[in-house]
């Protein structure tokens, strides 16, 4: 999709800006955004220019001093509130995830459910910024640490959970005490826009939380403004690496989540049934547009890979993909014709590559929606580790099934690949379970479980370059990342007793 100059920006059709709790239209270039199960244009998107985002940085830069000296339980009434209006406006923050994403509506009301629960874990943001305190560390002296919000704080997110992927970020954020600005993806902005607007009227003051919608260009202001303390991003790996590197050199703090490819490694003892089924739902599930889905699946053993080949195959033929809206759809469309295009493209490169293509859903039409951006679901049967579809990730709907004579033999798989964001092993043995979570290289395991996506008060991210940077989204290291630790050391000294000079290091007393 070009952007193309704006002319006549009539409110009702176009996506502005939210900024300083008021929308803000822009006369600069616009995005059509598609409904990907029809194919139709349904809105436009204003893209942010510098001055606008600048705009932005200045408000949320104003905001700052009051809203980091309000008192934590304040910010956290806030949030109890938020979390109260994003509940009532749930269908319509759904309707919006699946008409622009495609996802089905039982899927978005998911992705949105995983969102609150971090509103949830902000409530609680008091007792999570008491910090430590240490009486008489030497006579007359006291210490303690605080963690201090840091200022102006970034989040860029991808399109893939448009809902969610934000909420991971500016509730625990602005619970802190930062102010935020947000630049969504700008494939499927109005979730996010309804959500964020929602703050206002859960109480939040002016500045404290920003939308600007836009590219490249709003991104490098994020990146290059030196009011801008920290920045959060989400998506691909090609750009995480290039945020996190920008972003440091500039002086931020940086966590920059990027990419995956997952596999799932299946034991010749696994309830081969249970494995199956998971792996249908977390494969083709949004239709493979997840960071968490799994697109490898490791069968240990030719008996093990032979079974879970004819039963997928046969369970394909049962899954339903059309427009979202219907919720006796398992799937969607993919998010635009390019991605669509570029999904196609890795299908045929397997062909080319020699792995066998057991379930092809390249000629999928769905009645109805022609100029929708379907693909069926694609399996992959005999894929080896030099082949492109297995190095590289897809994100569609395309499971490639690698074989293993043993369960060290698919470890190294996963630990040689370049990815390192999710895993699952299917087992009913303890002991191969437990040795599988204690020397895998990835960020988070799955025992039996296929999308082993961290709840709300744990942290979520991967290993090498699926994260660059040392702290995971939300949960504990959110509080970490969003604060700066100060310790401060202070002595009242007692008697009024005039003290000589100390000119060595203070020592133990
Ligand atoms: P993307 O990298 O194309 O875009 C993500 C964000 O970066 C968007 O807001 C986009 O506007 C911006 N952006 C894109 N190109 C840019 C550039 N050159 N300079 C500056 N900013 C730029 O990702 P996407 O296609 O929206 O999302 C899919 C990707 O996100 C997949 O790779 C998926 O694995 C990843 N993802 C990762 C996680 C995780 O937690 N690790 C979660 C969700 C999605």
């Amino acid at each position: 999709m070009n952007a193309t100059p704006a002319k006549n920006i009539d409110t009702a059709e176009v996506l502005g800006h939210f900024i300083n709790n008021a929308e803000v239209a822009d006369n600069g270039r616009l995005l059509p955004i598609t409904n990907p199960a029809t194919g139709e244009v349904t809105r436009q998107v204003a893209m942010a220019s510098r001055e606008t985002v600048e705009s932005a940085i200045t408000a949320a830069h104003a905001a700052f001093p009051a809203w980091r000296n309000t008192p934590p339980a304040k910010r956290a009434r806030i949030m109890f509130r938020y979390k109260q209006l994003l509940e009532e406006h749930a269908d319509e923050i759904a309707a919006a995830l699946t008409n622009e994403h495609g996802k089905v509506l039982d899927d978005a009301m998911g992705e949105f459910g995983r969102g609150v629960e971090v509103v949830d874990y902000a409530c609680g943001i008091a007792e999570m910024l008491k910090g430590e305190y240490s009486r008489n560390v030497g006579p007359d002296i006291d210490s303690w640490s605080e963690f201090q919000p840091l200022g102006v704080v970034a989040g860029i997110t991808p399109f893939n959970f448009p809902a969610m992927v934000p909420m991971w970020m500016y509730p625990m954020a602005i619970a802190c005490g930062n102010t935020f600005i947000l630049k969504p993806s700008e494939k499927d902005p109005s979730a996010p826009m309804i959500a964020g607007r929602l703050l206002k009227e859960a109480g939040l003051p002016a500045g404290v939380f920003n939308i600007v919608n836009g590219d490249k260009e709003a991104v490098n202001t994020l990146l290059e403004d030196k009011r801008v303390q920290a920045v959060s991003f989400v998506g691909s790996t090609p750009i995480a690496e290039h945020i996190y590197n920008t972003g440091t050199k500039n002086g931020k703090r940086v966590q920059a989540l990027g990419g995956a490819k997952n596999h799932a490694v299946v034991m010749p003892d696994a309830d081969i049934d249970n494995a199956v089924s998971a792996l249908m739902g977390a494969a083709f599930g949004s239709c493979g547009e997840r960071c968490m889905a799994i697109s490898v699946a490791v069968c240990v053993g030719d008996e093990v890979a032979d079974a879970v080949v004819s039963k997928m195959q046969a369970e394909i033929l049962d899954l339903k993909v059309g427009n979202g809206n219907d919720v006796s759809n398992h799937m969607g469309p993919l998010i635009t014709k390019v991605h669509h295009d570029k999904v196609r493209g890795y299908v045929e490169l397997g062909i080319e590559e020699g792995a066998d293509l057991v379930a092809d859903g390249r000629d999928l039409v769905v009645d109805g929606h022609e100029q929708g951006f379907f693909l069926g679901p694609c399996l992959f049967d005999n894929v080896t580790s030099e082949m492109r579809i297995y190095q590289e990730e897809i994100f569609g709907p395309v499971l490639c099934v690698v074989r293993a004579e043993s369960e060290e033999q698919a470890m190294q798989l996963i630990n040689d690949h370049e990815y390192g964001n999710g895993t699952c092993i299917f087992t009913r043995d303890g002991e191969a379970a437990r040795y599988f979570a204690d020397n895998i290289q990835v960020g988070m395991v799955g025992i039996n479980v296929p999308l082993p996506v961290p709840v709300a008060y744990h942290s979520f991210g991967g290993w090498k370059r699926s994260l660059f940077g040392d702290l995971f989204a939300y949960g504990p290291d959110s509080v970490r990342f969003y604060t700066r630790r100060k310790t401060i050391t202070q002595r009242w000294p007692s008697g009024g007793v005039r003290e000589k000079a100390q000119f060595s290091f203070p020592g133990r007393q």
